[in-house]
């Protein structure tokens, strides 16, 4: 794999009983850019980032980040399934951000960006806040260290969430449609993080309905539909000249 690549996903192909919620899914994302996901509810957006970070378990299909295989080894020909303490590893290099901020309810802003340097990657107490707080002043939360989530907006948690993610120093952020939980007067300040932390060269995938974001921030853009993906490419042609009549179509719709 060249080494510019960071993600690539090759026929992922994931079915819930009958039902085929992802269908042969490629994507390559580049080291430092910044992939946006677009389509109908129910196109299987959440399924594939669920089955990047491991989080849901393929039926076909394989996943490299970092040129590590995920979920699985290599021996000769053969393919094994990764024990659960390398699984936890290998996620431990992905950070999410969910569209429901998902902050542990009984800690502060400062702890709950704490919880994993500390838990996870074993990192000393007056470290992992020193280092928190940084990061709560990168997101503008400052002055919002001490408080807990349900003394925070939706806004103020999801940069938190934001800040937590970056704590564990990823090398990758999946964002699943981060916004769409938000009244719409907080949704910038969210976004306005996210393109700070492009700007920083994170590498970002990143499910969303906001075209202005996608348009500004991504490198790239796929729609899908049904499980498939019909359309990948610059963001920039996806979005202002889309090959697929569905894509232009989905595109309108969400204007
Ligand atoms: P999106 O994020 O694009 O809205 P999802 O990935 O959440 O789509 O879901 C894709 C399809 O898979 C949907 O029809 C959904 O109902 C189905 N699905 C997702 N997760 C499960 C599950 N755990 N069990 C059964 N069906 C599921
Ligand atoms: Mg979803």
């Amino acid at each position: 794999m060249t080494k510019d690549i960071l993600v690539k996903a090759i026929d992922v192909t994931k079915s819930f009983d009958a039902f085929k919620a992802l269908d042969k899914v490629s994507l390559e994302v580049r080291r430092g850019e910044v992939a946006c996901i677009v389509g109908p509810s129910g196109s299987g957006k959440s399924t594939f980032l669920r089955c990047i970070n491991l989080l849901e378990r393929m039926d076909e299909g394989a996943i490299w980040v970092n040129d590590e295989l995920m979920g699985y080894r290599r021996e000769g020909d053969n393919l094994h399934e990764l024990a659960d303490r390398e699984i936890s590893r290998q996620r431990r290099r992905i950070g999410m951000v969910f569209q429901r901020f998902n902050l542990f309810p009984h800690q502060t802003a400062v702890e709950n960006v704490m919880e994993g340097p500390v838990q996870v990657l074993g990192q000393p107490a007056a470290k992992a806040r020193e280092d928190a707080l940084a990061l709560l002043a990168r997101v503008g939360l400052s002055d919002k260290a001490n408080h807990y989530p349900s003394e925070l907006s939706g806004g103020q948690q999801q940069r938190v969430a934001i800040a937590r993610a970056m704590g564990m120093q990823p090398d990758l952020i999946l964002f699943d449609e981060p916004t769409s939980a938000l009244d719409p007067e907080l949704v910038s300040e969210v976004l306005d993080v996210m393109k700070d932390l492009a700007a920083s060269g994170m590498t970002m995938i990143v499910v969303t309905h906001e075209m202005g974001f996608a348009r500004n921030v991504a490198n790239t853009v796929t729609f899908m539909e049904a499980g498939k993906v019909v359309e990948t490419g610059p963001a920039s042609e996806v979005l202002s000249a889309p090959k697929s009549a569905r894509t232009a179509e989905f595109i309108r719709a969400v204007h």
